[in-house]
């Protein structure tokens, strides 16, 4: 037996499905997790020493690759100086100072401790800011784990939210309206009919939790002249596209200004750092100042910060995000010419540092669309992969994430594994 299967048993003991997250169960592909000792630049080893390219990037925040050596020296300088206060540091102003130079949207900012933290802290606060209840969400979105986000469409075209997960009361999601992602359509008839009882609506301008799939222009325009119109408040949840997609996050590409924005994973280089923020006179209804409760035993972690704001200084250098894009955009164009030269359903695509690929004709741009593309191809294309040391995200339902480390060469690398699986898929 292996040592991953050896740890994976011994996980199951203490643990529920031997994970600290589902995905990492491999139950959507079969066969037993990696577990990760070490990493370092675009690779990390597992268990038995076996070494991985790595395009998940902890799901995101290793953008810099693993281990950058300044972040790691950050890291250090501050637990040396002691690892939580309580109490407020010159890292929490730097840091907040830095998110609102980068994202001009944002005018005062608070920083959490999850992503799950920001979109729940950033709904309490639109619903307190409009006196309103009811929160408009997009099939195929994943806002973090807080109960009223845990919901999938009721069963009228315009009819509030189910459960998706056991646990969650329907009280909880009756105030969550659920409609298709890239649907102008929907949105209008929603907006017409429930208007000016929104408080928000809430989405991923680049999605990338039901694999990758971009916003029409359109989409994100619609939404934000219906906000206006109703004095709803327009959430763009950046956790996953914030300073991956653009320095300035999706917003920058799409040229939309949301009220309030939702960060995470790249702002805390891989410590726990997440972030809500937008305009000053929303967030001036946050407590202290206002009647939004809010609050954090480690939110602005000294240490988390130090490793936020290093990673945030070093994406500032210059070309890193036109490098970042150009690398991730040779491994989709390698992708898809792969997938054109064995006539399979097999493409990609990407935007800045985060790519899709897909067991599909035709890159999806819809939840349904998605839902037709062929799960088990993906699955065997996936191990095939494993097994020559590239460790795609374990789910067809995921997107993929490439470092500034991924150079050339891993790149060219992966692409000639690719096309080893995908003739051996094709038998
Ligand atoms: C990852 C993610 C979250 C949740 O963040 P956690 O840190 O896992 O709680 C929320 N929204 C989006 C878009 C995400 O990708």
């Amino acid at each position: 037996m292996s040592n991953n299967d050896t740890l994976f048993q011994r996980a199951q003991l203490s643990t529920p499905g031997g994970v600290n997250s589902p995905v990492r169960a491999f139950r959507s592909v079969g066969g037993t997790p990696r577990f990760i000792q070490r990493a370092e630049g675009a690779h990390f080893w597992d268990a038995d020493d076996k070494k991985y390219i790595d395009y998940i990037g902890s799901w995101g925040p290793a953008i810099l690759g693993h281990a950058h050596p300044e972040v790691i020296q950050a890291v250090q300088e501050a637990a040396a100086r002691g690892l939580s206060f309580g109490a407020p540091t010159e890292g929490e102003i730097l840091m907040a100072e830095e998110i609102c130079k980068l994202v001009p949207s944002i005018e005062q900012v608070r920083l959490v401790s999850s992503g799950t933290e920001a979109t729940m802290s950033a709904l309490r606060l639109a619903r307190g800011a409009t006196k309103r209840d009811k929160i408009i969400k997009f099939e195929g979105c994943y806002h973090g784990h807080a109960d009223s986000l845990l919901v999938k469409a009721g069963s009228g075209l315009l009819t509030f939210g189910n459960p998706t997960s056991a646990g969650v009361p329907e009280d909880f999601t009756k105030h969550t309206l659920v409609l298709d992602y890239n649907n102008c359509e929907q949105l209008e008839a929603a907006f017409k009919e429930f208007g000016d009882q929104i408080a928000c609506v809430i989405v991923e301008p680049v999605a990338g939790n039901m694999n990758l799939i971009k916003a029409t222009p359109s989409f994100l325009e619609t939404m934000r002249r219906l906000c206006d119109d109703f004095g709803s408040i327009l959430i763009f949840d950046e956790v996953m596209c914030g300073f991956r997609v653009a320095l300035g996050g999706a917003q920058s590409i799409y040229n939309i200004t949301p009220d309030l924005t939702a960060l995470g994973k790249v702002i805390g280089g891989g410590l726990p750092v997440a972030a809500f923020g937008g305009k000053a006179s929303i967030m001036k209804h946050l407590a202290p100042l206002g009647g939004v409760y809010q609050a954090g035993t480690l939110s602005g972690n000294p240490v988390a910060v130090a490793a936020g704001l290093t990673t945030l200084k070093l994406i500032q250098a210059p070309d890193f995000y036109s490098h970042l894009s150009a690398q991730t955009k040779r491994l989709a164009d390698g992708f898809n010419a792969i997938g054109q030269k064995h006539g399979l359903d097999f493409c990609a695509d990407s935007i800045g540092g985060m790519f899709g690929i897909y067991f599909n004709s035709k890159v999806p741009t819809s939840y349904a669309e998605m839902m037709n593309s062929k799960n088990s191809a993906f699955n065997q294309f996936f191990h095939l992969m494993l097994d020559q040391g590239v460790y795609l995200a374990p789910s067809a339902f995921e997107a993929g994430f490439v470092s500034i480390a991924h150079n050339n060469d891993i790149i060219d690398d992966t692409l000639r594994l690719t096309d080893e699986a995908l003739s051996e898929l094709k038998k």
